[in-house]
């Protein structure tokens, strides 16, 4: 049995569902301040809990007898985390110290953890290898940075086995359609310009055009959700032979304008798009190294094409359950 923490999430729900199909069972443990109770697979058993509350972990690993665990759960706002760091480290942090409690006492070794490329703060040189400098520059990115290096402690003193997976952008639903991204309030860029198109917004805002990239706009790694989620499972395998962190994206940049043109692509319709000023925080380029990943869990992205990913998205958007 794998417990998957944050398992009502958009990442969580997906690899809940790619666990499912590999043969394993899983229990979620999500407290449903953010994730949907509709997005976890009816074939996972589900317990209400928050990791703040060690009396109800505790009762979730007495009642599943977890052999490993996929820890998602966390707040993952950027500029909430601004605003109220508090929240963040206590959440985020807090939240994980009491899991690895309650798995040593319960004498469980194996975590996967949901990292993230915000880890590395301000790019140095691209692509960003696993090398790279970690000096994230906002209190979401301090929290994840904060959990690998408790990680790292907890494998030195404790003998912890662990990878943390570092995402680059998650992008993209379910190739069936039956699960994908859906946040409240929505910040990302796939599903807001989607929703524009679809006229459930007026228009989206680019961020900044003056960028030095061939275009204008920013550069991301948009990895589709359905290879993080293989990645997870792989990682589940791997963990204890390799320990550390690994890097998960396509290794491929797209711009904010060549997503627009996907979506329109997808869609066939116009997306009504203005011109704003930059993010604060935002760097112009982001792309993984993802060579290690390759390596060490013996995974390959599917999904290389954003046309592609956008189109899961555009298919998810369309027909949406939650
Ligand atoms: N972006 C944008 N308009 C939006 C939301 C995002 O231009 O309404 C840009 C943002 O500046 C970044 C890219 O789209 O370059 C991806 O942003 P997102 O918030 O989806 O993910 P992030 O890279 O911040 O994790």
């Amino acid at each position: 049995m794998i417990l998957v923490t944050g398992g009502a999430g958009y990442i969580g729900s997906h690899t809940i569902k790619g666990l499912l199909d590999n043969g394993y069972d899983c229990a979620v443990a999500d407290n449903l301040v953010y994730g949907h109770r509709g997005a976890v697979d009816p074939r996972a058993a589900f317990e209400q809990a928050d990791l703040l509350d060690k009396d109800s972990l505790r009762h979730v690993f007495c009642k599943f007898r977890p052999e490993a665990v996929i820890h998602f759960a966390a707040f993952a706002y950027v500029g909430e985390s601004v605003c109220l760091p508090q929240k963040y480290y206590r959440n985020n942090v807090i939240g994980t110290l009491n899991l690895l409690s309650v798995m040593r006492e319960f004498s469980v070794e194996k975590i996967v953890f949901s990292s993230t490329c915000a880890t590395y703060g301000e790019p140095q040189y691209l692509p960003i290898d696993e090398e790279h400098p970690q000096n994230p520059i906002n209190p979401y990115g301090r929290t994840k940075l904060m959990i690998e290096q408790i990680l790292s402690d907890y494998r030195q003193a404790y003998g912890l086995k662990y990878i943390s997976l570092r995402y680059f952008n998650a992008a993209g639903a379910a190739a069936d359609g039956s699960i994908g991204e859906s946040h409240r309030p929505e910040t990302h860029l796939i599903p807001l310009v989607l929703q524009a198109i679809k006229g459930e917004r007026q228009s989206i805002k680019i961020f900044g055009s003056d960028y030095n990239t061939p275009d204008g706009t920013c550069i991301r790694d948009y990895i589709h959700v359905e290879d993080l989620a293989e990645a997870h499972c792989l990682a589940l395998e791997k963990a204890g032979i390799f320990n550390g962190c690994l890097n998960l994206g396509t290794g491929k940049g797209s711009s904010v304008k060549e997503v627009v043109a996907a979506a329109e692509k997808a869609s066939g319709l116009k997306c009504s798009l203005e011109y704003a000023p930059r993010r604060p925080g935002d760097p112009a380029q982001l792309w993984a190294d993802n060579r290690k990943a390759k390596e060490v869990l013996g995974w390959h992205p599917r999904y290389t094409d954003i046309n592609e990913i956008v189109r899961t998205a555009w298919n998810w958007e369309i027909n949406r359950k939650f």
